[in-house]
């Protein structure tokens, strides 16, 4: 398999039987692998930007759902993949939304493994030339089938982004209040926090660059968020 360019993983394992395999297995595919024992270590490394962090959540100092939230809210970008030994413990994580991007079940095959870090980073765009090749105009967003195109792409959205965008284009270049795009998308009372808002927000406008689209996610400060069309220096 030719990449265009080392990708970068970064795991965060605490136990050497799991890592190394993990990491061995990882680096034969042709990643740049990094290795944490640690939550800490895990965040302190972050900045570094790997594509992809596969993250246990079973640590020493952090808990890994701790790590994921933590590595959002400091403006992490890259794609999280949690893997747990905790028995039935994944239905209620994947139902929180961490900002995790994918969830694995320990003991997993590593055949398993390396084909969802391959998935992981076609959907969230981590092939830079993939990016580079695109260069559509504008959105097209099929309600119906709740599916996203940039040109003849389709871009791959979780079911919030897509309600988000969606709300955002039905109301293009007007503003859409954080309040309503928390009641309407999340379903809670908008006191709440709006930090998963401001994740998701963050990770859309990613995607929607990652393809190249025209089309903008702008933050209107103290009030909310509208969708334009317009070009970079607009
Ligand atoms: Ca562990």
């Amino acid at each position: 398999m030719l990449l265009p360019m080392a990708q970068r993983v970064l795991v965060v394992e605490d136990e050497e039987d799991i890592a190394f395999p993990l990491v061995r297995t990882l680096e034969r595919e042709g990643y740049e692998v990094s290795w944490v024992d640690s939550g800490q270590k895990a965040l302190d490394t972050l900045p570094s930007a790997p594509e992809v962090v596969i993250l246990d959540l079973g640590l020493p100092d952090i808990d890994g759902l701790e790590v994921c939230r933590r590595a959002r809210a400091a403006g992490f970008e890259g794609a999280i993949m949690i893997v747990t030994a905790r028995a039935g413990e994944l239905d209620r994580v994947v139902g929180l939304d961490y900002g995790a991007d994918d969830y694995l079940a320990k003991p997993f095959g590593l055949a398993e493994l390396q084909a969802r870090v391959r998935a992981l980073l076609r959907r969230t765009g981590g092939s830079a030339a993939a990016g580079e090749e695109a260069k559509p105009d504008g959105l097209r967003i099929d309600v119906d089938a709740r599916r996203v195109y940039a040109g003849d792409d389709e871009v791959p959205l979780t079911g919030k982004e897509f309600e988000v965008l969606n709300i955002l284009a039905a109301n293009r270049d007007k503003v859409v209040s954080r309040g309503r795009l928390m009641a309407d998308v999340w379903d809670e009372n908008w006191y709440g926090s709006t930090k998963t808002l401001d994740v998701t927000i963050g990770r859309l406008r990613q995607k929607l660059e990652s393809v190249g689209v025209t089309d903008r996610v702008v933050a209107v400060r103290g009030v909310g968020f509208r969708l334009e069309g317009g070009s970079p220096d607009a």
